[in-house]
């Protein structure tokens, strides 16, 4: 396999722009997770957690902007792209992101329960996978954190 030449230098740009999309659906109800999915440089699939407004339990951020990030390449698999999500992938988004092939997740804040990356085990890291994945967190992780608690502090304000 080739070297895969990375590049950081816009990871902050991209996890501002899934910051952005986490807003959008804090604004409709929804807790608020973005992401981005990065390929050649470009931004070709975006979008933010949405399972309520969709009745769809897998409608997580990286599950969206995957989708879409498919759709657009019209391919089923994303070699070199990155995956910008403000926060640390669950168990199924996880999969996914092996399937798709993406090279390098980047992640914000830490999801303590439900996250596979770090917080509970390292999902990427199990020799079974017939991928390797990089992964780096805590890229704007205050931030990314900080969304997520004003929103359960203003939902449970509203009662
Ligand atoms: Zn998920």
């Amino acid at each position: 396999m080739r070297p895969q030449i990375i590049d950081r230098s816009r990871d902050q740009e991209f996890m501002h722009l899934a910051l952005a999309l986490a807003a959008e659906g804090a604004a409709m109800g929804e807790v608020p997770v973005g992401a981005v999915l990065v390929q050649h440089g470009q931004v070709i699939g975006q979008g933010f957690n949405r399972p309520i407004i969709d009745s769809d339990p897998s409608a997580h951020a990286e599950m969206v902007a995957i989708r879409a990030a498919a759709k657009s390449a019209s391919n089923y698999r994303l070699p070199g792209s990155t995956l910008y999500v403000t926060l640390e992938p669950c168990s199924m988004c996880a999969g996914l992101i092996v399937h798709s092939r993406v090279s390098r997740v980047v992640y914000g804040a830490l999801e303590p329960k439900a996250g596979v990356v770090q917080s509970q085990g390292q999902f990427f890291g199990q020799g079974f996978l017939n991928h390797r994945v990089m992964v780096e967190g805590g890229v704007l992780a205050q931030e990314c954190g900080q969304i997520l608690s004003d929103f359960f502090r203003a939902r449970r304000a509203k009662g």
